[in-house]
């Protein structure tokens, strides 16, 4: 009988997430063999792909959405802070990489971009002062800037002050320091790298469908998408990373931790411009407030994008309601997935979002002008010929069992595992790309616990010399860690008082 082929590792999907898991695990083990399948004909078709997501190197800064207000007006940061650690954690091992002289250069795919919030009305203006005050005390935020004097705005963000009523009640801060990131030239610099070894491939135009538990681990059954011709590998560990259809491929493992989950997709859209005219006169990521009623992740923001060296400006997102898990994915996508385990969590979600339902409905009828009529609300003097609107990538959230509503819908991201950590999937969507690097940090120990604590420990104590929870309370050693990053990131200048912890 024909014996199937075997690697160690079987990695699903060449997005960030798979591409960031695949090397970090051939850093810890170089002898370990693994196989990247991606549908596709290339890495980073989905939603890493730099039009499909927004670039913002999530670290706190401006995402107003990560700081809510309780109803006494005090501001909660926590979720800020961790994001922020997260990201300092990410840009630690793009740090390593870099250095290690192979991986080519940061400057593909990471640029210094300022974050800024701006809020408008009184209530607003409060609520951003009462952030500013909290955040600036804590060390991951000690620059960030708050003004409410309308020059002050006009230096910052000159593209979105002309043209506003002069009595109008505005604030922002600005935090020099953030990026915008290419994750799709991160992603393909990741797979490069990764396949420069030995025993690590990425198979184009073949898509997994289906999954069985063998002896040792899985056998997955992979599908040439061009000859139709199916093959199947023996795996010990399968990391389903297939962005929005994760969902499908967990069900198919059975694994009992799968039950009960279901998605909900949310597609989106953006207004671009690639006018150099407009283009330079914003050098920035502004977020601003979301609608009442509309999703965290609809947040609107007028970014500087920086895609193979040149800027675009990017607005939005535009939310919208597709049943596909992927932008490249089938209407049947979400119809396929209920199950019975999920079909009562399904129900209760749809029955308790109505508002999001009202909020979809609404964002998918706007007009183009109405979109225009938003975007001005952040640039008033917007020229319509100057904007195109361009598809986003899909967001797939999760539906929960709640024990109390019978269904929730998150919009973070959850990591599922098999109890025997054979297989490991990643549902949801946010903050993302930003914090792949703990998200798969997070996987390794969870599938991996005695080689974490054991064989792999010294390399990872190498590669991270501090992880989130040491960044969070540490005010010395994140200035010293987030200073060296930046530098070998090339997101500031070196200066001569900076030591090296590699
Ligand atoms: C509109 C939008 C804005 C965003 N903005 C930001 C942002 O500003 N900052 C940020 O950090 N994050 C952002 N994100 C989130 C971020 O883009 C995602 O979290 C991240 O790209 C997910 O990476 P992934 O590898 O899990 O999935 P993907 O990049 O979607 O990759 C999954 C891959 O799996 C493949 N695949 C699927 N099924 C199969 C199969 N059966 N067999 C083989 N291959 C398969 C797909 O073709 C795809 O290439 C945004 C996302 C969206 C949609």
């Amino acid at each position: 009988m024909a014996h199937n082929e075997a690697v160690d590792v079987v990695l699903v999907g060449a997005g960030i997430m798979s591409a960031t898991l695949a090397v970090l695990l051939k850093e810890l083990d170089p002898a370990i063999k693994l196989e990247v399948v991606e549908l596709m004909d290339s890495g980073a078709a989905e939603s890493s792909n730099p039009w499909n997501n927004a670039g913002t190197g999530h670290a706190g800064l401006c995402e107003l959405n990560y700081t809510p207000q309780a109803a006494d007006g005090t501001v909660d940061i926590k979720k800020a802070v961790h994001i922020n650690t997260q990201f300092e954690v990410s840009k630690q091992f793009w740090t390593y990489l870099t250095k290690k002289g192979t991986f080519g250069s940061s400057r593909t795919f990471i640029s210094p971009v300022p974050h800024l919030s701006f809020v408008q009305g009184d209530a607003g203006v409060s609520f951003l002062k009462e952030r500013f005050e909290v955040m600036s005390r804590h060390h991951a935020f000690a620059d960030m800037e708050y003004t409410e004097d309308k020059a002050t705005m006009a230096e910052w963000m000159p593209l979105m002050m002309p043209g506003r009523p002069t009595d109008e009640v505005v604030a922002a801060t600005r935090v020099i320091n953030g990026t915008d990131v290419n994750f799709g030239a991160l992603t393909n610099q990741l797979l490069t790298h990764l396949t420069s070894a030995p025993d690590a491939q990425v198979k184009y135009c073949k898509r997994v469908t289906g999954l069985k538990r063998n002896n040792g681990g899985w056998t997955v059954s992979i599908k040439d998408v061009n000859s139709g011709n199916t093959r199947e590998v023996d795996a010990k560990f399968v990391f389903l990373g297939a962005g929005g259809a994760a969902l499908p491929l967990l069900q198919a493992s059975g694994i009992e931790e799968s039950k009960g989950f279901g998605g909900f997709p949310i597609s989106g859209q953006w207004l671009r411009c690639d006018n150099p005219e407009v283009v330079k006169h914003h050098q920035a990521k502004v977020y601003s407030q979301a609608a009442v009623g509309s999703p965290p992740m609809s947040v609107p923001h007028l970014d500087t994008r920086v895609v193979d060296g040149k800027k675009s400006l990017l607005f939005g997102p535009y939310a919208g309601f597709t049943t596909k898990f992927l932008k490249h994915g089938s209407f049947m996508d979400l119809p396929m997935s209920v199950r019975a385990g999920n079909i009562g969590p399904m129900l209760a979600v749809a029955k308790n979002n109505m508002d999001l339902t009202k909020y979809l409905v609404s964002e998918v009828m706007q007009s183009m002008e109405q979109r225009l009529e938003s975007l001005r609300r952040f640039y008033p003097q917007a020229k319509a010929e100057d904007w195109r609107l361009e598809v986003a990538g899909q967001r797939v959230q999760i539906i929960k069992k709640d024990p109390k509503k019978g269904g929730v819908l998150q919009f973070g991201t959850e990591l599922v595992a098999a109890k025997d950590g054979s297989l490991a999937a990643l549902l949801g969507a946010s903050p993302g790309a930003s914090v792949t690097v703990s998200i798969m940090l997070e996987l390794i120990e969870k599938c991996f616990p005695n080689k974490t604590s054991g064989e792999w420990a010294a390399k990872l104590a190498e590669i991270f010399p501090a992880r989130e929870k040491v960044l969070e309370t540490d005010a010395a050693l994140y200035r010293k860690i987030n200073a060296q990053n930046n530098i070998a990131l090339e997101l500031v200048e070196a200066s001569s008082e900076t030591e090296s912890y590699a």
